[in-house]
């Protein structure tokens, strides 16, 4: 028998953390690019940062086209990403998500592994170009970095709430790592299947 798969989290039944998720009321748009595989990955904690975020939007693609890029990334829009020295210099967007042009309105994140991630960017020349959210400088949180043993880097989830505690300080973001937590412990409960 196939097993049964929740349609909100797209987990097994005995695995869904949909109990768990929580509404934040974002003011930022957190706009989630994410690659094909990470659909099937068990722990698609982009599409958790966007079941729990009101205002967001995921799309799933490797590649974008011009229009649809161009309608996605409206003015305001920046990119969470480190400032690895192959991309261009672009602006960096301060505390409380403020550029010279005025305020964030949407932050852009790729859900991919590292290696698809870099893929993606060279893709997509008008992503470099987007001034950029990253953990240096002014930006540096003394946020504790969790890591668990399942999930050895910073999930994408958990760097949503890194860069969105500090982009939008007005609000609590925490809150997104109660489903994270939860789905933590029930894959645990289940012998790390
Ligand atoms: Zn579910």
């Amino acid at each position: 028998m196939p097993r049964q798969i929740c349609l909100t989290c797209q987990r097994p039944l005995n695995v869904c953390y949909c109990s768990a998720l929580v509404h934040i009321a974002n003011r930022i748009k957190v706009l989630i690019i994410q690659h094909p595989l990470e659909v099937k990955h068990p722990f698609n904690t982009g599409r958790m940062a966007h079941l729990c975020l009101a205002n967001s939007e995921l799309v799933v693609a490797e590649a974008l086209g011009y229009a649809e890029l161009a309608r996605l990334l409206g003015p305001g829009s920046a990119l969470l990403y480190p400032n690895l020295v192959w991309l261009p210099a672009v602006e960096q967007v301060g505390a409380g998500g403020q550029l010279a042009a005025g305020l964030l309105e949407q932050l852009v994140v790729i859900d991919a592994s590292w290696r698809k991630s870099k893929k993606m960017l060279h893709l997509h020349p008008a992503l470099q170009q987007l001034p950029r959210v990253s953990f240096e400088g002014a930006l540096q949180s003394n946020y504790q970095i969790r890591r668990s043993s399942i999930v050895n880097s910073l999930s994408t989830l958990e760097s949503i709430v890194m860069a969105m505690a500090q982009l939008e300080p007005e609000n609590n973001f925490q809150g997104l790592l109660q489903p994270f937590e939860e789905m933590i412990a029930l894959q645990q409960r289940q012998g790390g299947q």
